[in-house]
């Protein structure tokens, strides 16, 4: 088999050689199919194969059976049965919006909501007709308070971006479920770890749940700091058949190189997680300890907003186990009376630490933020000052604590 007929030529007998191992392999990761193009038997098959409900590929765009088992991984993690992947989380906010909303709908959005999702909803979503609104993450009745008659859909967002409140996620679904109203999470934070989104009530009913999640794989699951990716997770059929329309309509394949990089860290999420939410819960009380810090923002923390709804989903007795879980992040305001200057200089005397977006990487990260200009509401649970966000990366814990420390001691003696 491995000759090639007299009359081709080498070049076409490489690129259509008929070997195909059929000896029976199995082993740890899953194989890696890439393609654009997908080869059908017959006419017939070209014409009828569907590639929506899984049954047929047909093309790259649409996926392969390396997308397809990161898509049952993540939909299980998160607990969901239907999963799209998508080239950014920022892509999964951003189909999820154009999948379920029209012109003349209303969407609500978190005042605390990650902050390119405003920007999405205020200048594509209001362009095309959809009005939107704020609503205080903390106050289930300013949600309500809110809602009209031509509300579609309640983003929501446990812990919020940057200032960490967690949310009344119950209640807040309750509320949008009794009117009627579809609720999309962005489950970046808890990565499917430290709660069920689709089972709130954790009594495996599924009755009290959101109806769509929103993850940016680019986080914990990739745990790289390499790679950009986002899902889409549903339980809801025809909520999943509306998403993937609009997925194919954009044509967001995602690359199966990626698809790769992301499977082989899949199986380290859950260690990794839980380590660098320990090694932050060490340094966050570090952190609290300095006179520079006026609060702490972490949510497993003992007077951060929201502590108690945290406690309850995912707190002692849940069964990310005995001390609950949550994300290696967390944030600190620094007393008003240090200048934006020590507050720069802080930052930049760290030396594990790097100054860049984003989580869940190997390197530990440290942002800035004047929480103030990024709100359309006032936050009175939120002291005065600017707020410095950690994210932990996978480094030892005692020398990231020497490392604030002596970053510390040079901007607020
Ligand atoms: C990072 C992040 C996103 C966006 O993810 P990208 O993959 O960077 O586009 C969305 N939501 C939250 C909460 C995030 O932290």
């Amino acid at each position: 088999m491995s000759s090639t007929p007299k009359n081709q030529a080498p070049i076409t007998g490489i690129i259509h050689h008929p070997y195909t191992p059929d000896a029976p392999f199995a082993a740890p990761q899953p194989g890696v199919f890439k393609a654009s193009s997908v080869f059908f038997p017959n006419v017939a098959a070209m014409r009828s194969w569907d590639w929506k409900d899984k049954s047929a590929f047909t093309y790259g765009l649409h996926g392969t059976p390396t997308t397809y088992i990161l898509e049952e991984r993540i939909a299980t993690l998160e607990g969901g049965s239907h999963c799209v992947l998508v080239p950014s989380g920022l892509a999964s906010i951003s189909v999820i919006g154009l999948a379920l909303l029209k012109s003349g709908d209303h969407v609500l959005l978190p005042d605390n909501v990650y902050g390119p999702s405003k920007g999405f909803a205020e200048s594509e979503l209001q362009r095309f007709g959809v009005s939107i609104g704020y609503y205080d993450p903390m106050r289930v009745d300013h949600c309500a308070s809110l809602i009209q008659d031509n509300t579609r859909l309640v983003w929501l967002e446990a812990a919020g971006s940057v200032s960490m409140e967690f949310p009344d996620l119950a209640g807040l679904v309750r509320l949008c479920q009794q009117k009627g109203i579809a609720t999309a999470l962005d489950n970046t934070w808890g990565a499917g770890l430290a709660f069920n989104c689709f089972d709130l009530d954790g009594d495996g009913s599924y009755r009290l749940g959101v109806d769509v999640s929103a993850h940016s794989l680019t986080k914990y699951p990739s745990g790289g700091g390499d790679v950009l990716m986002g899902s889409i997770v549903t339980r809801d059929a025809a909520v999943h058949r509306k998403v993937q329309a609009t997925h194919m309509h954009l044509g967001l394949g995602v690359g199966v190189n990626d698809i790769e990089t992301v499977l082989r860290s899949l199986p380290s999420l859950a260690l990794r997680y839980h380590a660098q939410d320990a090694a932050a819960r060490q340094l966050a009380a570090f952190m609290a300890d300095h006179p520079a810090v006026v609060q702490l923002l972490h949510p497993a923390f003992a007077g951060s907003p929201g502590h108690a709804h945290w406690q309850q989903l995912c707190g002692e007795g849940n069964v990310a186990g005995k001390q609950g879980a949550a994300a290696g992040l967390f944030s600190v305001v620094i007393d008003p009376r240090f200048s934006q200057q020590q507050i720069d200089l802080f930052c930049e005397s760290l030396r594990l630490f790097k100054l860049a977006y984003s989580w869940g990487g190997p390197i530990s990260l440290v942002v800035p933020y004047k929480i103030g200009s990024m709100r359309a509401i006032s936050e009175s649970q939120l002291h005065p000052g600017t707020v410095v966000r950690f994210s932990i990366g996978l480094e030892d814990a005692h020398d990231l604590q020497q490392d604030l420390a002596q970053a510390l001691q040079k901007a607020f003696g």
